[in-house]
C-alpha cells in the first residue's frame, strides 16, 4: 500500500497501540507547533519501524512539548526489504544524499565498506541513521533500513553468506548494458556494491570478479559519480529482479 502523502509522518521510538500516549522529541515538537502550526486535536501519522503506521492525534500541547495519542493503525508493518547496499562512504554532503536516495530506492540494510580508495574511513553512523529516518519519514517507508558499522572490503567478502548474490558495479566492465546479467539472476537474496569516487583498485576488481557469489555489472558507457551510480544501479535492480 502506498503512503498517504497529505499528512505529516513522524518516526517515534515508542511502542504503538490504540490509546497509547507519548511525547514527541523537542525537535519534532518545535516542528509541529511552530513550523506546521498544528493545534490540539490535529492529526499526524507516526511509525516506529516495528508496529506499522498509526494515525495519532495531538492530545496536549505546552510551550515546549507535544503529546500524541495513537488512534488507529493506518498501514500494517511490512516485511523488511532484503536488499543490502554496500557502499564506500563519501564526503559528508554527498554521503547524506547517497543515504537518502538508497532508502528511497528500497535498500534494506546500509553497509559502509572501506576500500583502498575510500575517502572517509569511519563515517558517523549516528548521522547516517538520522538521514535514514528522515528519508523514511519523507517517502513513507515503514521498515526503517538498518545501518551497519563500517567494515573493510576484504573482511566483508571473507564473511559473506554465500547464498546472497553480490552485484558489483564495475566501471571497467567491457559492455554497457546491465540487463542481461541482472535478468539472469535466480538468487532471491541480493546485495549491491558501489565503489568510492576513486573507483576500485585493480587488486580489488580482480578479487571481486573471482568470487562465485559476485556478479559484475556495467552501468552504461559513462563513468558515473558514486552517488549517481547507486541510484542507477538500484533502479535497474528493482526494475529487473526487485520490487518494482
Ligand atoms: N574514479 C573512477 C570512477 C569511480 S566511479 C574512474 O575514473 O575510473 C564510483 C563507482 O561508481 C565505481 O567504483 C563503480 O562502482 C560505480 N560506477 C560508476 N560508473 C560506472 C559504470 N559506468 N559502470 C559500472 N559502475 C560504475
Amino acid at each position: 500500500m502506498r503512503a498517504n502523502y497529505r499528512m505529516q509522518r513522524l518516526f517515534v521510538p515508542d511502542d504503538l497501540e490504540a490509546g497509547r500516549r507519548f511525547e514527541t522529541s523537542p525537535t519534532q515538537s518545535h516542528y509541529l507547533a511552530n513550523v506546521l502550526r498544528l493545534a490540539e486535536d490535529a492529526e499526524v501519522l507516526v511509525f516506529n519501524g516495528r508496529d506499522g503506521e498509526w494515525l495519532a492525534r495531538i492530545s496536549a500541547r505546552t510551550k515546549k512539548s507535544m503529546q500524541l495519542t495513537a488512534v488507529e493503525e493506518t498501514r500494517p508493518q511490512p516485511p523488511h526489504p532484503d536488499l543490502i547496499y554496500c557502499f564506500a562512504p563519501l564526503k559528508q554532503g554527498r554521503l547524506d544524499y547517497l543515504v537518502q536516495k538508497a532508502v528511497e530506492m528500497g535498500a534494506g540494510v546500509l553497509q559502509p565498506v572501506a576500500t583502498q580508495h575510500t575517502q572517509v574511513a569511519k563515517p558517523g553512523i549516528e548521522r547516517l541513521r538520522a538521514n535514514v529516518v528522515e528519508a523514511a519519514e519523507q517517502c513513507g517507508i515503514l521498515a526503517v533500513p538498518d545501518v551497519r558499522e563500517s567494515v573493510r572490503l576484504d573482511r566483508l567478502l571473507a564473511d559473506w553468506e554465500t547464498d546472497r548474490r553480490l552485484i558489483f558495479c564495475d566501471e571497467d566492465a567491457d559492455t554497457n548494458n546491465p540487463l542481461p546479467k541482472l535478468s539472469a539472476l535466480q538468487d532471491r537474496k541480493l546485495a549491491l556494491l558501489v565503489g568510492p569516487e576513486g573507483g576500485f583498485s585493480e587488486d580489488e576488481r580482480r578479487m571481486l570478479r573471482a568470487l562465485p557469489f559476485v556478479t559484475a555489472i556495467p552501468l552504461g558507457p559513462r563513468i558515473l559519480r558514486a552517488d549517481t551510480a547507486a541510484v542507477a544501479a538500484l533502479a535497474v535492480i528493482q526494475a529487473t529482479v526487485g520490487d518494482w
